[in-house]
């Protein structure tokens, strides 16, 4: 999405990934090869103006590699901090943003001891390489303790308090290299088994007060990193107070509406940033809903025939859990949104 948004901007690409089937490989040149291939990095690196990502757990030690050879942006400290949430969660809190109160785990014994004075509820998460709602388990009763512990299988993780919010939500924003912001409307995020399922944006009944400040909290994270390029937070709101949950130091998925819904997509806008571009208008003519296509694809032409459905197949194998592809509504009026919507649901779930 990030090639097909620069493409039109005159812009060529080049992708480094391991896997044989990279969306990114129908589309320009793809380097499949691991991560640490050094041989693989050089031809990579050879000729390129700049180069980003869009994965938060490439490895620390290639971003540093290739900085230095050819400007890379965000900056190599924005992954440092998304790929730790210990790191993470500090960094938030040294900002004064609120996020949940939460402990550094390091043995079962430390499990005990935090559990002890935290209490339950609360959420055992890994530091590293969670995703999709892997990697963690909610701590309901004590009885849920040891379990929890034998299937992370991982003594490096962080108890968070259980958080019961009233929804869940994301800021989508966008740095330029000489540091001017713009920010997409705040985002309502519905999870399916820890998956995100659907967005709608902007997100409904939406306080100016609660967008000024999630643009706040965005505002002095991308400040504090000298940060190029998009980046997502994702935030629980519990009355009219923002608590952020992560943050993702790439485009999102629940940024893909904007494709359709804004006058300019989080993937061109991205682009904009690391090729040092202006920005493009963030506005957002309608309403939007994005629904994902997860683990296998429905019957594709009832979804084509509702009007004004955009359909993104990402070219991937079915795999349950897998994200495929999504499809995006914008409409002037929510109530033609929301009947939309509804068919789209009974065809993507049939
Ligand atoms: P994460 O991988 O941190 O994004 O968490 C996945 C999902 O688990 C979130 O989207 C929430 O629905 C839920 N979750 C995570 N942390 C908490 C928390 N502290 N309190 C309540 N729910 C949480």
């Amino acid at each position: 999405m990030l090639a097909l948004a620069g493409y039109p901007l005159g812009l060529r690409f080049r992708f480094l990934d391991p896997a044989p089937d990279s969306p990114a490989g129908q589309l320009a040149e793809h380097i499949m090869a691991d991560y640490t291939d050094a041989d693989a990095l050089q031809r990579f690196m050879a000729g390129l103006d700049v180069v980003t990502y869009e994965f938060e757990n490439v490895p620390l030690e290639l971003v540093h590699a290739l900085d230095g050879n050819v400007p890379v942006y965000p900056l190599p400290v924005a992954l440092e901090k998304g790929q730790d949430r210990a790191a993470e969660k500090s960094f938030f809190k040294s900002l004064g943003i609120p996020t949940p109160e939460f402990m550094e785990v390091n043995s079962k014994m430390g499990l005990d001891e935090a559990i002890h004075k935290m209490g339950l509820p609360a959420v055992l998460k890994t530091r590293r390489l969670g995703y999709d709602g892997k990697g963690q388990f909610v701590l309901k009763t004590n009885s849920d303790v040891d379990f929890a512990w034998t299937a992370l299988a991982n003594p490096t993780l962080i108890l968070e308090r259980f958080l019961p919010f009233d929804r869940e939500l994301s800021i989508i924003g966008v740095r330029d290299r000489d540091g001017r912001t713009e920010f997409y409307p705040l985002v309502e995020n519905q999870h399916r088994d820890g998956i995100l399922r659907l967005s709608l944006a902007p997100a409904p009944n939406l306080m100016l007060e609660l967008q000024a400040k999630a643009e706040g909290y965005a505002h002095s994270v991308m400040a504090a990193l000298g940060y190029v390029g998009v980046l997502a937070i994702e935030l629980f709101q519990v009355g009219d107070r923002l608590v952020a949950n992560e943050m993702a130091p790439r485009v999102h998925n629940s940024g893909h509406w904007t494709i359709e819904g804004a006058l300019t997509s989080q993937f061109e806008n991205h682009i904009r940033a690391v090729a040092g571009l202006p920005l493009g208008s963030t506005r957002t003519p309608g309403a939007c809903a994005m629904l994902n296509l997860i683990g296998s694809l429905p019957e594709l032409e009832p979804i084509l025939k509702i009007d004004g459905a955009h359909l993104h197949l990402y070219g991937k194998e079915p795999r349950p859990g897998r994200k495929l592809g999504h499809v995006t509504l914008v409409e002037r009026n929510r109530d033609t949104l929301y009947e939309k919507l509804e068919l789209l649901k009974e065809l993507i779930d049939k």
